[in-house]
């Protein structure tokens, strides 16, 4: 591996950040997280925006326009690469493509025109309307545009409240998930609950995951009723309120909206996860349990037992080829951190630097449970500390999205996208060999020997 020297990178990091970056065992206080980013940090965090986007972007048969400058749309057009049973409207990026003189004027008029030529063009029945930072900068009224455009057009036009400076990535998650509430809307609150039927929180159908997940409720006897928000559509999100159970993968994103739709539809939650065999297999049964239904119990158990015997032989032959490599994570949530620790645990391989764009408190408490001494948590971390610390504990692997890849080729280091471009699903007991079987063939592949070392 890279010395430190040799690989030009600083010691020091920025003094504000040495509170959001901790090594297990060596300090008493609290990792802070949860904050907006330090100024003078590239970080590596995604916007307000972005996090809206992410969220919305697979409700399928919606129109997605960006009122901001192209480069907002572009940035995340086709992002996470979710798939869909029907309709592709989704996979369009629409922007108002805001220029000087928007700026200057306002950008309102060029937005209600742009509205009604998506209308005449692709008959949307859901419209969603993202601010971006200029929205913010110039104030232009969305709320009052897209009012003006529901009733005129008689669809469902909702503005995204995403612009910049109002916070950081959550602040996005947040902004979508009350658009998903206005979705559903208050008179849903009078719906009837349908018994064993669930809706799905926090999975975007990735490589088809939402459809692995619906086929195990399936076989267990319950319902997926929608998920939110891989593969849906409008009209199945405003159907939303007659599940009588919430179950909460990617928490970092949903947990505001399961908690809203307790307070306001009477549907409890509980958190969940589907990576790994042993957290898929826990996940199912604490589903089970919640409906209490002993034939539902039963065939739960059937299902695990098929599954773990299809391939936890696989798992264990990867365990065995990967003994005493390292990984390095850096996702998106906390949520996902804590379950890729748990699935390294599976394949035998200890996590050395694991960080998130947007922890909470109570998620990076797991993670320090979860890690051996002398492992770098840090939170909201920008490229340098990334490659500092990849490098310093000898990481053989990083989990990253997007804009990680290059980091870890660049320093000679295999790379696996757990974010938006993969093509194969990583939940379920099927996603945990896939996950093994690519670990493995990242890690070990010959090309590492090539790179100088
Ligand atoms: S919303 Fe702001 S930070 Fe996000 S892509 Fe657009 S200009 Fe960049």
């Amino acid at each position: 591996m890279i010395a430190m020297k040799e690989a030009g990178l600083p010691d020091v990091f920025i003094k504000e950040r040495e509170d959001f970056i901790h090594t297990k065992g060596k300090q008493k206080k609290q990792l802070k997280c949860e904050n907006d980013s330090v100024a003078g940090c590239v970080s590596q965090r995604a916007c307000v925006y972005c996090g809206a986007r992410v969220v919305l972007n697979p409700v399928t048969d919606a129109v997605h326009l960006v009122h901001g400058p192209i480069g907002c749309a572009s940035y995340t057009w086709d992002i996470r690469g979710s798939l869909s049973s029907g309709a592709e409207l989704y996979r369009f990026s629409f922007s108002t493509d805001l220029k000087e003189e928007d700026v200057i004027f306002g950008g309102e008029k060029k937005l209600a025109r742009a509205i009604d030529e998506l209308v005449l063009k692709y008959n949307p029945k859901l419209i969603f309307v993202y601010a971006t930072c200029i929205v913010g900068v110039i104030g232009d009224d969305l709320e009052a545009v897209c009012k003006a455009a529901a009733r005129k057009h008689g669809i469902k036009v909702i503005p995204v409240q995403s612009s910049g400076f109002i916070g950081n990535k959550s602040a996005g998650y947040r902004a979508a998930c009350d658009a998903l509430l206005r979705l559903i809307g208050p008179t849903s609150r009078n719906e009837t609950k349908e018994s064993k039927c669930v809706n799905y929180l926090g999975d975007f159908n990735l490589a088809g995951e939402v459809w692995i997940i619906g086929n195990y409720l399936k076989q267990m006897g319950i319902k997926l009723n929608v998920a939110f928000t891989g593969d849906s559509s409008c009209e199945t999100l405003k159907t939303a309120a007659r599940a009588s159970l919430n179950i909460v993968q990617c928490a970092g994103s949903m947990i505001y909206l399961a908690e809203k739709m307790d307070e306001i539809y009477d549907i409890p939650y509980l958190n969940v996860s589907f990576l790994g065999l042993e957290d898929t297999a826990e996940s199912l049964r604490k589903i089970a349990r919640f409906f209490g239904d002993l034939k539902i119990i039963h065939k739960t158990e059937e299902l695990i037992k098929k599954e773990v015997n299809a391939y936890s032989g696989t798992v264990q032959s990867y365990r065995e080829k990967l003994k005493g490599k390292k990984a390095a994570i850096y996702v998106g949530g906390g949520f996902k951190a804590i379950s890729l620790v748990k699935q390294f645990s599976e394949i035998g391989i200890d996590v050395v630097m694991i960080g998130t764009q947007t922890g909470r408190q109570e998620e990076y408490e797991i993670i320090n449970e979860l890690v051996d001494e002398g492992t770098v948590i840090l939170d909201d971390a920008n490229p340098t500390e990334l490659e500092k610390f990849m490098v310093e504990k000898g990481a053989h692997l990083l989990v990253g999205g997007v804009k990680e890849r290059p980091l870890a080729y660049k320093l000679g280091i295999a790379f696996i996208d757990h974010n938006h471009d993969r093509k194969h699903p990583l939940s379920g007991f099927a996603g945990a060999v896939n996950f093994a079987r690519e670990v493995y063939s990242t890690v070990c592949s010959p090309v590492w020997k090539y790179i100088g070392t």
